[in-house]
């Protein structure tokens, strides 16, 4: 079945992203996977070139350190016929779709540059490129796989049929990692690098403790403190959370301090293995390389044939 998953390199990568999303990626890898590092993605807002080539470095190398290898690992911008088909997409789409989209409505303004507002094509011809009939995605991604529906039911019913028309799934959630500091948000890559509620998935062992004895939890002092309970207690139970989905387990453990301690020792030993196959790899860059030129000649040749019958279609050529 093919399956396709981008990560838009907005920052470094998290332990959210490890457990919510490489994690299952990682499991369910395989041929018909197409995992990719949406760099066209991270240019609809003011960006730093120099940035955004360490982002893309870094997350090529860690994808293959998480263990993705089984899947074809692509760089967008690599596969041109994303940008080609983005275009043709937004002769489709109609402005007013686009203005509804969340992330314009939330973000956009008068100066935001104008892919804020078209990127949802370009999401979509990521999508329809790969003729995926089942898009895996969480809740807040649900409204671009439906655009996309849309655009591919449109542009069928006007120019024949060229896309198969997907539809968003949502698979069992995996482990939802919340800011250390403010549990009641998603840690998120895109909060800054230096954000101390934030564990990287590079971070050395007395950074990831720092920032875990430094977690918030609350005043709660009685003997069953250390227990899950999302609305009254979101700090710890994030932090179980954490520890559990690391491996751990939270017998025996009836302080905060033992807790966090606990969860330091679970999310060390969770990241030690994948940094030091980074640090391997990183050491290696011709075989980094290798493997995204292969996956990204893999992407070429299979969207090549969908974005030829949609130039066909329209009366391109
Ligand atoms: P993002 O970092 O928001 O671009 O998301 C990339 C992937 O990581 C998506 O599959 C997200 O659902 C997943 N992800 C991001 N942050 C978290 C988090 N804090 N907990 C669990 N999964 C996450």
């Amino acid at each position: 079945m093919t399956t396709l998953s981008l990560i838009t390199p907005s920052g470094r990568l998290t332990l959210g992203n490890l457990l919510g999303a490489l994690r299952p990626m990682a499991a369910a890898a395989g041929p018909g996977s197409y995992y990719g590092v949406a760099d066209l993605h991270a240019l609809t807002t003011p960006h730093s070139p120099e940035l955004l080539r360490t982002r893309v470095a870094e997350m090529r190398t860690l994808l293959l350190a998480a263990g993705l290898d089984a899947a074809t690992l692509f760089v967008q911008s690599a596969v041109p016929a994303h940008r080609s088909l983005a275009y043709l997409l937004e002769c489709v789409a109609t402005s007013g779709e686009l203005g509804r989209m969340i992330q314009f409505k939330e973000k956009g303004e008068v100066s935001s540059r104008a892919s804020l507002f078209t990127y949802p094509a370009l999401m979509a011809a990521d999508i329809l490129l790969y003729r995926a009939a089942e898009v895996p995605v969480g809740e807040d991604q649900r409204q671009h796989v439906e655009l996309a529906r849309d655009l591919a039911l449109r542009f069928n019913r006007a120019y024949g049929e060229v896309f198969v028309v997907p539809r968003a799934v949502h698979p069992p959630a995996g482990a939802r990692v919340m800011d250390l500091l403010t549990p009641t948000r998603k840690m998120s890559k895109s909060a800054g690098d230096e954000h101390p509620g934030s564990v990287f998935l590079l971070d050395p062992p007395d950074v990831v403790r720092r920032k875990v004895m430094r977690a918030v939890t609350d005043s709660d002092v009685g003997a069953d403190a250390v227990r899950a309970e999302a609305a009254a207690k979101p700090g710890v139970t994030n932090l179980i959370d954490i520890l559990v989905a690391c491996g751990g387990s939270v017998a025996g453990l009836s302080t905060y301090g033992a807790l966090k301690k606990a969860v330091v020792d679970a999310v060390v030993a969770e990241l030690e293995p994948l940094q030091k196959r980074y640090r391997d790899l990183a050491a290696d860059p011709a075989h980094v390389s290798a493997v995204y030129e292969d996956g990204a000649a893999r992407c070429r040749e299979v969207t090549a044939p969908v974005l030829a019958a949609a130039e066909a279609a329209l009366g391109l050529l």
